[in-house]
């Protein structure tokens, strides 16, 4: 039996009419950039997430870059995340001119730690507790972050909150959606998102009029009125397409959702029933709607030996993520050294996703745990 990691081919079946009307649609219009299919998306994502505002932009990534111009992060500042995350996070912040700041994550649902971020405030000098203006949490592999504790601390501190939710569209955390707790979220259509357009596309939310209005000057390279530059922007737009493909998916999103949901709790049913508990931990579902964009087990050892194993049987499994962002070549210059964040080092070097995606059968899942539960019992 063949189990990838992700199908996109057989959800695409499911929506190929809807896409294929629209995209003749755009191409006889000959309108690609902005315009009426982002703005109607624009609205939805809104809805959908329950803020007031949202602006398209042209990739997850530069939804994290321009929500830090917009809050005006830059030489000088530092920004705290977690060090256990998709490069983009700390590399935005970087790109803005601006410092990381590393603090450990909760080694049970792998997000950033509150306790830990309270501890790397205490511990800095007055003049580095200056330059401290944000920080920026990330609902890893689709669970928010304990956001009630961090947005105490960032009152306490007069922080910034800029939520990394590409993994975590509808994730909800005591109610609150993801990308309506903090003051910008940012999301993500890359295609292995649970939202994923057809190429690169993302997307900023926020509450705040003013911040929606700045976000969307800074999208055009900073002009308003066109060729009239108060401030410096970028080429941030999300085109047509992208809007009017991430709409079409958008209706189905909630039971594509319920798919994965479903699909956690099967795989918890079953590695229950193969008795692998001494090997294999299970993900930690702590709040509310988890949404799943990963289902990232963590092995007591051989990890590496597992995803070779799993990949001889057909399953396709990925590393999220090899090496913590504290231990790349490019941020040597901040100066971290191993052991300094001890609960991504060990997830880094235990974990591993298993296919979750929604078309995946229940044959398929029984498989992929058949086949660990026989690896681990070797
Ligand atoms: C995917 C992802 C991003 C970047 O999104 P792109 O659309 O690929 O630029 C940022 N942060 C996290 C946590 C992600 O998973």
């Amino acid at each position: 039996m063949k189990v990838p990691l992700l199908d996109l081919k057989s959800q695409y079946k499911t929506i190929k009419d809807d896409v294929l009307k629209v995209v003749e649609e755009i191409f006889e219009s000959q309108y690609f950039i902005l315009g009426p299919h982002v703005e109607a998306l624009e609205k939805e994502i809104a809805g959908y997430c329950r803020t007031r505002y949202a602006v398209g932009v042209s990739s997850g990534t530069d939804a994290l870059l321009i929500s830090l111009m917009a809050a005006d992060i830059g030489r000088g500042d530092s920004v705290i995340t977690t060090p256990y995350t998709f490069f983009a996070t700390a590399g935005s912040i970087a790109r803005a001119d601006a410092r990381p700041v590393f603090v450990d994550i909760d080694p049970d649902t792998y997000n950033i730690s509150p306790e830990c971020v309270e501890k790397a405030i205490d511990d800095m000098t007055k003049k580095e507790r200056a330059k401290l203006k944000a920080i920026i949490p990330v609902h890893l592999y689709g669970q928010c972050a304990d956001m009630g504790n961090i947005l105490k601390i960032a009152e306490k501190y007069n922080l910034i909150v800029i939520e990394d939710a590409a993994q975590a569209i509808g994730a909800e955390h005591n109610g609150m959606r993801a990308g309506a707790i903090g003051d910008f979220g940012c999301f993500s259509f890359f295609p292995s998102k649970n939202l994923g357009a057809f190429g690169d596309g993302g997307m900023v939310t926020t509450n705040s009029e003013a911040l929606y209005d700045k976000l969307r000057i800074l999208r055009v390279h900073g002009g308003r009125p066109k060729y009239y530059h108060k401030m410096i922007g970028g080429n941030f737009r999300l085109d047509a397409l992208q809007a009017a493909i991430v709409s079409i998916k958008l209706a189905h999103l909630d039971n594509w959702t319920k798919a994965r949901q479903e699909n956690a709790r099967k795989y918890r049913e079953l590695f229950a029933d193969a008795n692998t508990e001494d090997m294999v931990r299970l993900p930690l579902q702590k709040e509310d709607r988890h949404i799943y964009n990963q289902f990232v087990i963590s092995l007591k050892e051989k990890r590496d030996e597992l995803c070779l194993f799993l990949n001889d049987a057909k399953i396709g499994t990925e590393i999220y993520y090899p090496m913590p962002l504290h231990l790349q070549e490019c941020f040597s210059y901040l100066n971290y050294k191993k052991g300094d964040f001890p609960a991504a080092e060990h997830a880094a070097s235990h974990t591993l996703a298993l296919p979750i995606y929604p078309e995946l059968s229940d044959d398929q899942q029984a498989y992929v745990v058949e086949k660990i539960k026989e690896f681990v019992t070797l």
